[in-house]
């Protein structure tokens, strides 16, 4: 002990069942979570692109969902890995190594939702552990509301 590091550096050996299920789980793409809620916004008539940077956004940050039109882009948030005040327990081995991974995810949430906002982004930030429904009302109510036509979206009947 006794170092600080400022980099989590690369993942220790996974010390326990928990710790290697959570880190299977890394590969975020396609989560159930994630999946409930394309389908509930695909139900309400609500298209979008999948796992895409958001146009006009100079870093390859991906986004899970992006609604071009409204400029609304949505993340499904694990509880772990984005750090869910409700559901956050950090794992007791390796805990140095954790607390610094997990706070510069954190930190890299924050600094993507400026660079998006900075973009003219609206950033929807859903947690995994949130009613599918309600959140669907929080990013169609988004989507949906009455936004300036500055770039012409083409209407397809
Ligand atoms: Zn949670």
């Amino acid at each position: 002990m006794g170092a600080s590091w400022q980099e989590p550096g690369p993942a220790p050996p996974a010390s326990s069942e928990a710790a290697a299920t959570l880190m299977r789980r890394t590969g975020r793409r396609d989560t159930r979570p994630e999946l409930a809620l394309r389908r509930e916004l695909h139900r309400r008539g609500l298209r979008y692109l999948v796992d895409t940077t958001p146009p006009g956004t100079n870093r390859r940050r991906r986004a899970d969902l992006v609604f071009r039109g409204a400029r609304v882009a949505v993340f499904v948030d694990g509880c772990f890995w984005h750090s869910c005040p409700l559901h956050l327990h950090p794992p007791r081995a390796n805990a140095q190594w954790w607390r610094v991974k997990l706070a510069s995810v954190v930190a890299r949430d924050r600094d993507t939702d400026e660079r998006l906002a900075e973009a003219g982004w609206t950033v929807v930030r859903v947690w995994e552990h949130e009613d599918v429904v309600a959140a669907a009302d929080r990013v169609e109510a988004l989507v949906r509301r009455p936004h300036p036509v500055t770039t012409a979206v083409p209407t397809v009947a």
